[in-house]
């Protein structure tokens, strides 16, 4: 393992100069340089950072750790996650830590989502959206809806709380993904409209897995999900995959996830 990564600011975001001639006399650019200016006006304030070195670092980290999906290392090499938490967290965004983002909820560190992650591609065939169809209960401030819609054909994201519900909404907006669809509503209830899905991932545990999410998985589906721990103490990881011949689940490590609550806030 790399040592602790560097602070920001590493190096100031090369903004070009605003030319002074008329707009019809400027030169074009192409539109890729366009949609960079319209990310770019989504960094916080003041940080103005190039992170793509920083979280290099981060994925090699993952790697060393064990992450070896080449699509899942991709995913977290191309999304900001400085992008999704609040500009005083800016500087630990790529540690590997949860990070508060209000209303008591937390980000997942990264190497947590990594091995949930892995834990749903394990024998699914290499193709160009291995995930499938997804369904993520939790969208909290959208990052990892942002890692799944790189991952899946079609992500369905649903989270109880407006004012997250409303963030995320606000930060997926710079990298607008047609394949994702943010649902305001309560996640123990699935989303039938969009079932059944190849795969659902919970960033919340609850006593056990509702109904809904097994009832909403594809058959060769795979969910994983943290639920309390058989003891009452903690939460345990939980793998469950639908056979045609029923539902077989298998438990993995501790966890620690904010709790799943039910109905709309
Ligand atoms: N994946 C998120 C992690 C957010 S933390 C991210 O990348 O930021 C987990 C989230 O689950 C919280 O925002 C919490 O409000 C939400 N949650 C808890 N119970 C829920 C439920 N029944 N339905 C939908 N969201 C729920």
């Amino acid at each position: 393992m790399s040592g602790r990564p560097p602070r920001f600011p590493l190096s100031l975001e090369r903004v070009a100069p605003s030319s002074g001639a008329p707009a019809a006399h400027r030169p074009q650019r192409p539109l890729a340089d366009a949609a960079d200016d319209a990310r770019r006006q989504h960094l916080p304030t003041g940080v103005g950072l190039d992170s793509a070195g920083v979280r290099a670092r981060m994925v090699q980290r993952l790697q060393a750790g064990g992450v070896c999906h080449p699509a899942v290392l991709h995913a977290f090499a191309e999304v900001p996650r400085h992008h999704f938490v609040d500009s005083a967290l800016v500087p630990q965004a790529y540690e590997d830590t949860a990070l508060p983002i209000g209303h008591g909820q937390t980000i997942s560190k990264p190497s947590v989502i990594a091995r949930m992650l892995g834990l749903l591609l394990e024998r699914r065939a290499a193709q160009v959206a291995p995930l499938g169809r997804t369904l993520e209960i939790g969208t909290g401030c959208g990052y990892q809806a942002a890692l799944l819609a790189r991952l899946a054909r079609h992500v369905v994201s649903i989270e109880r709380l407006r004012p997250l519900h409303d963030l995320a909404r606000e930060r997926l907006a710079a990298w607008p993904r047609a394949n994702v669809r943010l649902v305001w509503g309560d996640g123990m209830l699935g989303h039938a409209p969009n079932a059944p899905y190849d795969t659902v991932i919970a960033a919340a545990g609850g006593d056990d897995l509702p109904h809904a999410w097994l009832e909403q998985l594809a058959v060769g589906g795979r969910l994983v999900a943290p639920v309390r721990a058989a003891d009452g103490r903690g939460q345990t990881l939980v793998v469950v995959e639908r056979h045609a011949a029923g539902l077989q689940r298998r438990l993995h490590e501790t966890v620690q996830f904010v709790p799943l609550k039910s109905g709309v806030a």
